[in-house]
């Protein structure tokens, strides 16, 4: 437990549980912990993805699980080559998830079209065309990197300013590239 979560005091009363704590932390402990991914693959880095899944990675135990439909999904999935073709239907795919939500290139091929980086028909990256925020190196990542991963997009969530962001008052630190991202989005 870090220290925002420790932040969050739980007690049980007569009449139920209750949690008191900062807002922020409240919001980002229960969002944190309920990362559902779209499960979506495009090319072999998605058998990476659905091993991540199995018994052995187990993301369950952090909450993540696969949605099988984008209106439900947090976390996008960047798994496999992508194409020009592809990458339209991707792009389709990602606005219909509802904010706020994060974007994961796994893979060489996601990250800069991979060893396929010269083919006509392939995207030199996914950050070409959706807003990345976690890169995973590899030809394929194993599932640990993607737990590892997933794991980096839980810790940015918790850093996320709620009533700052609905008050106007965000104020990204210069040294901080992933608030800087959030501030540009909000204007
Ligand atoms: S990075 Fe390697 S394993 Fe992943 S999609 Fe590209 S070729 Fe396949």
């Amino acid at each position: 437990m870090n220290e925002k979560e420790k932040s969050v005091i739980i007690e049980p009363t007569g009449d139920g549980t209750v949690a008191v704590g900062p807002i922020d932390n409240l919001l980002n402990m229960a969002r944190k912990h309920s990362l559902w991914y779209l499960l979506f693959g495009t090319a072999c880095c998605a058998i990476e993805l659905m091993q991540t899944g199995g018994p052995r990675t187990d993301t369950d135990r952090f909450g993540m699980v696969f949605r099988s439909t984008p209106r439900q999904a947090d976390v996008m999935l960047l798994a496999g080559t992508i194409t020009y073709k592809m990458a339209s239907r991707i792009r389709l795919l990602y606005e219909q998830m509802a904010d706020y939500k994060y974007v994961i290139a796994m893979g060489s091929c996601a990250n800069t079209g991979g060893l396929f980086q010269r083919s006509y028909s392939v995207v030199k990256g996914g950050d070409l065309f959706l807003p990345v925020d976690v890169y995973i190196p590899g030809c394929p990542p194993r599932p640990e990197s993607l737990l590892e991963g997933l794991m980096l997009i839980q810790q940015k969530i918790e850093r996320e300013p709620w009533l700052k962001k609905a008050w106007g008052k965000f104020e990204a630190s210069p040294a901080d590239p992933w608030a800087k991202k959030e501030k540009d989005a909000l204007e």
